[in-house]
């Protein structure tokens, strides 16, 4: 048997953490199988359905590089499918055609409430012979009456509800609209889905699809039902804890490996492991490792992930992931160019928006020193810059461990702490008080360009 999984997000809003996490469980889960995975876009909500809902939702997976096989399909193109299941559902006498007004409805739903009764339609049409479907109908499935429901989920073992709480729900609307639990299920059966992955809000509908597999002759697929995610004091997600949509992590400087290992780590585990790589979680995924307890989403642990992924991430990978926004600044900027300075950004940077701020300094032309650089660039600091001047024009190599001996002996004959020696130099060279290490920098930077900085640095002090 070949896995088949999907993802099928209600384009009724951004994809948020938890629609993300769904999507990367039943991703990780194909690719772990060898299967297949499948996207589909549940449009019936016509009102709520929007168009940059669905391009939010397809640019979030493409960043998390969650790629699908098939798809995306979307359910307001497959009506002609959907209405040919529900009159055959009514042919085989499954279903049947409700004419009961609201009124009606509203009326028997409040006795039930006030008779402390559980408030299922009460089957009024259900075998009635006299309807006339050119009048106003809804279509409802024919629930059993007696007996139990019962479906397995990986995480929890065998759930049963007993049918007389289940409802004869509406499979299609008066203006024709066909419902979630009913395209659902048709759906899942046609495109040959194996394992249905989805959030635990969703457990509640299961016994009624379990019902629509057998009346339409399908066979049900396998459930995993996956807990909802918390924030760090165990109330539900939200603003508080900070972004909700998934692109806006990417906004912050987030690497997407880094986003896809957080996902994984809420609510499944592989041993102590922390950080993995994708081909790891790829490796290791199996759905019975899925906590059935809440996830907890940590944007302090994403933060530590992130540092950690950067390092590990190719050079050149940061440097065309930092590119766009480098050359928005610096129309001047490189590939070539900015993968010499990412060996010296890497292993200090937490985002690649770090990365990219880290870059300014070998970009820049004009220096405009910002007040905490300009603290270090008074007539104090004249006899260290004037020294350094002297180091880089006559220094044979201009390496780290060259350029620090030379410095350090600065430092001594100017009877000057090294700070004192090297921060007026970092100002001038960027502007900034805090850089990637001088001596790196001056590297980089090569004897010319450096000394234009320090001479320009030096003049406008004397000019002052
Ligand atoms: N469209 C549903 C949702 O976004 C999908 C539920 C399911 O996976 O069955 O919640």
């Amino acid at each position: 048997m070949t896995v088949v999984t999907r993802f099928a997000p209600s384009p009724t809003g951004t994809l948020h953490l938890g629609g993300a996490r769904t999507a990367l469980f039943s991703w990780l889960y194909a690719r772990n199988q060898k299967g297949k995975f499948i996207l589909r876009i549940e449009d019936t909500d016509r009102e709520r359905s929007t168009l940059e809902s669905v391009d939010e939702i397809l640019a979030s997976l493409k960043w998390l590089g969650l790629d699908w096989d098939e798809g995306p399909f979307f359910q307001s193109q497959r009506t002609e499918l959907y209405n040919a299941k529900v009159e055959q559902l009514l042919r085989e006498g499954k279903a049947y055609r409700c004419y009961c007004t609201k009124e009606e409805l509203d009326k028997k739903r409040e006795e039930l409430t006030a008779a402390g009764k559980k408030t299922v339609y009460a089957r009024t049409c259900r075998e009635r012979t006299d309807g006339n479907p050119a009048q106003p109908n809804v279509v409802r499935f024919k629930m059993p009456t007696t007996g139990a429901t019962s479906f397995v989920d990986t995480l929890r073992g065998v759930v049963e509800v007993p049918n007389e709480e289940l409802d004869d729900f509406v499979i299609r609307r008066t203006d024709g609209g066909v419902m979630y639990n009913f395209v659902v299920v048709v759906d899942d059966a046609e495109m040959g889905v194996t394992h249905v992955i989805r959030g635990d809000d969703h457990l509640a509908n299961t016994p009624k699809q379990v019902n629509l597999y057998k009346g339409l002759g399908y066979q049900p697929p396998k459930f995993t039902h996956v807990s909802m995610i918390l924030g760090p004091d165990k109330k539900r997600l939200s603003k508080r804890h900070g972004a909700e949509a998934t692109l806006e992590y990417r906004d912050m400087g987030f690497l997407p490996e880094a986003m896809v290992n957080m996902l994984a780590r809420m609510g499944w585990g592989h041993g102590d492991q922390e950080v993995f790589s994708r081909e790891e979680l790829i490796q290791f995924f199996t759905l019975d490792k899925i906590t059935l307890s809440p996830a907890v989403f940590d944007k302090e642990k994403l933060e530590w992930l992130n540092i950690q992924h950067i390092k590990r991430t190719p050079d050149e990978t940061l440097a065309e992931l930092a590119l766009p926004a480098v050359k928005a600044k610096f129309p001047h900027a490189d590939k070539e160019a900015l993968m010499k300075i990412i060996p010296l950004l890497k292993q200090r940077s937490r985002t690649l928006i770090e990365i990219v701020q880290g870059a300014d300094f070998y970009f820049l032309k004009e220096i405009a020193p910002d007040e905490a650089a300009t603290k270090f660039l008074t007539a104090h600091h004249l006899p260290a810059l004037e020294g350094a001047l002297g180091i880089v024009e006559e220094s044979a190599v201009m390496d780290h461990d060259a350029l620090n001996a030379q410095f350090k002996e600065l430092a001594q004959k100017l009877a000057r702490g090294m700070k004192d020696v090297a921060q007026p130099v970092r100002a001038a060279l960027t502007g900034r008080a805090i850089s990637p290490g001088v001596f790196e920098m001056i590297a980089l930077l090569g004897r010319d360009e450096t000394l234009r900085r320090l001479r320009d640095a030096a003049n406008k002090i004397k000019a002052a």
